[in-house]
């Protein structure tokens, strides 16, 4: 079971401030810090279209498919706060994958 570092926090901070607002406050703050450390590190969500599988699975051939027109096949998109705070430039994510695509010793 995954919690949210935010659901605990507001929890934690509801035990110890005793008034929602203040707990409320803090977990705001928690977010402003974290969020652009995910975003840095995390860069992506699942397609919600093909659910990350990058296929449009065809209706009477079951067995056919093609790639998903949502994500076009990577079965992923850039989250929300990349897209708008960080549409050109590239993640630290992004760019170590990108490293690590070219590197002399990857196996073919
Ligand atoms: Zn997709």
């Amino acid at each position: 079971m995954r919690i949210s570092v935010f659901a605990l926090a507001l929890v934690v901070s509801l035990l110890f401030i005793h008034t929602l607002l203040g707990s409320l406050a803090v977990t705001g703050g928690l977010f402003a810090v974290l969020y652009p450390f995910s975003l840095n590190r995390r860069p992506f969500r699942t397609c919600r279209t093909c659910k990350g599988t990058g296929r449009h699975r065809g209706a009477v051939f079951l067995y056919a498919h093609r790639q998903c027109p949502a994500c076009g096949g990577s079965g992923r998109h850039r989250r929300w706060g990349n897209v708008q705070f960080r549409p050109t430039t590239r993640t630290r994510a992004e760019r170590q994958a990108r490293a690590a695509a070219t590197r002399p010793n990857r196996p073919l």
